[in-house]
């Protein structure tokens, strides 16, 4: 396999090779059926993955296959395209190729990139196994047994202050994902297992938001902020708004110099982007993204593209471009018809966002919608959530089976996921040892650094994404 080399186009045609199977590569790629190229399409996972909906998973109210579709078999019927599970190390630009895990090289014609972002820790990445941030499946199921074997622990743990902290849960960082997972987390305590437990009171739980800035979805005018808020109240959060994390040990969080005992943290601050963008021999900015011309293609590669949340491109109020998966998938589609437009010698169109809305959800019967100055809240937009999240997940299986798992969950209160996957020994602390003293990194490897940082905090491994600090756009509606 050392040093293969895929030459372009089986059929003599020109080679597309996009990278990345999310919103932006997977619309890039069907926006390319019919079209008269041979399109590669390489992601590192054989899924692509509905991250809206990934809180679901972490709060055990959907599986992950509910929300996560093989990419080979969206693309079965595309005679034009092949899929590769394979991870791409590096690209060379000027030679025309990408390098693959293993020591392949695979050449292209054309290049779409759409390898997105992930979350970043403030300069903190210790932080990162005591606070898991959600981006992936493997994200999602971590939190979700965290969160499911705290309550385990506490069932058998007698001493009140230990019960206490295991039955605390901070989520940082109030964007649509950490006010999405708080709600969730206070429905599941408040109701889904209130009654599972013979010692503890899961009930009394605390779920606490904690968030830099002054409001909790701050993308949104602040009277839906505000209604959020109470919202979140009224399901049983505390919402500490102004609160910067500066430090996170295995039991406990602290916001400026208090420490707040709690053996789960879940990370929804800032997000960073993917480091393929720095391998494309053009300029990334300050946060990793590659600043597009407006038609998508890199300065000085007109053969390149890039695209969804690795590309920064203004807005016409001058604001990159949201992190979200309108644009990502507006952005594919518009890639793939300028790779078609330079084939036929046309002119290439430059790229415009059509936004269709944000919208994020609290929990049951309470949503945000908002569209310039149309606003919703409350019963009418969660309405709208849930449907606009059922029909934009890939294919009528997944889209049947949440719609009846929600449905079920809507009349019981349950959860139709509550699984703890994989040994639980390690993270049920025998009764009397010392907290977090297994199955997470020993106190000496948390941070003691004190630097300011929270979610809203200023960084330099930040991305304005759907729940990075300086993101000024939340969730796209109509996805
Ligand atoms: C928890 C969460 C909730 C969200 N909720 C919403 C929402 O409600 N509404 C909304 O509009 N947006 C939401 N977003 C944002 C939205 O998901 C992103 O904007 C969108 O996914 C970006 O699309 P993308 O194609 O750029 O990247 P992604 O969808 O992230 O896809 C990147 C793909 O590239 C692959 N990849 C990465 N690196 C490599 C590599 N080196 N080699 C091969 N493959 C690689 C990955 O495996 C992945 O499949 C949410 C994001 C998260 C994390």
């Amino acid at each position: 396999m050392e040093g293969w080399i895929v030459t372009n186009g089986r059929s003599g045609r020109p080679r597309v090779v996009i990278v990345g199977g999310g919103f932006g590569g997977l619309w890039a790629a069907r926006a390319l059926a019919g079209v008269p190229v041979d399109v590669t399409l390489v992601d590192r996972r054989n899924h692509h993955l509905f991250q809206p909906l990934l809180y679901q998973v972490a709060t055990a109210a959907l599986s992950p296959a509910d929300i996560a579709t093989p990419i080979r078999s969206i693309l079965r019927a595309q005679r034009n395209a092949e899929v590769l599970l394979a991870e791409v190390t590096g690209v060379d630009a000027a030679g025309r190729s990408v390098h693959l895990s293993g020591g392949r090289d695979l050449a292209y014609d054309y290049l779409i990139v759409a390898t997105g972002a992930t979350h970043a820790y403030f300069g903190h990445p210790e932080w990162e196994p005591m606070a898991p941030g959600l981006k992936t499946v493997e994200d999602a199921t971590e939190i979700r047994k965290r969160f499911l074997v705290a309550f385990e622990a506490a069932e058998q743990e007698e001493d009140p202050d230990r019960r206490r902290a295991l039955l605390t849960f901070a989520v940082v960082g109030a964007g649509p994902t950490g006010v999405e997972m708080a709600g969730a987390m206070a429905e599941v305590a408040r109701h889904a297992i209130s009654r599972d437990f013979r010692h503890v009171d899961p009930t009394t739980a605390r779920i606490i938001l904690l968030e830099g800035g002054p409001r909790v979805l701050a993308a949104y005018d602040a009277d839906l902020s505000a209604k959020a808020q109470a919202a979140l109240r009224d399901k049983g959060v505390e919402v500490r708004t102004g609160a910067i994390v500066t430090r996170i040990e295995p039991d406990a969080v602290f916001v400026g110099d208090e420490r707040i005992p709690a053996r789960n943290v879940v990370w929804a601050a800032g997000v960073t982007a993917s480091p393929i963008g720095a391998m494309l021999g053009a300029p990334v900015d300050r946060v990793g993204r590659v600043p597009v011309l407006p038609d998508l293609s890199v300065p000085g590669h007109p053969e390149v593209f890039v695209i969804g949340d690795l590309a920064s491109l203004a807005s016409g109020g001058g604001r990159p471009l949201p992190g979200v998966a309108q644009v990502a998938m507006q952005m594919g589609r518009r890639a793939a018809a300028n790779v078609l437009a330079t084939m036929e010698g046309a002119k290439r169109e430059p790229f415009h966002y059509f936004d269709k809305g944000n919208l994020a959800t609290i929990g049951r019967r309470a949503a945000v919608f908002q569209r310039g100055g149309a606003k919703l809240f409350g019963w009418t937009a969660w309405m709208m959530w849930l449907f606009v999240h059922i029909f934009s997940l890939i294919g009528f299986r997944n889209r049947a089976t949440v719609f009846v798992q929600w449905a079920w969950s809507y009349l019981t209160w349950q959860r139709g996921a509550r699984l703890i996957t994989g040994e639980v020994g390690d993270e049920l602390d025998p009764p009397g040892a010392p907290l977090g003293t297994r199955g997470r990194p020993s106190p000496s490897h948390a941070t003691t650094a004190t630097a300011s940082a929270g979610s809203d905090a200023p960084a330099e491994d930040e991305v304005p994404g759907r729940d990075g600090a300086d993101r000024h756009d939340a969730k796209a509606g109509g996805r």
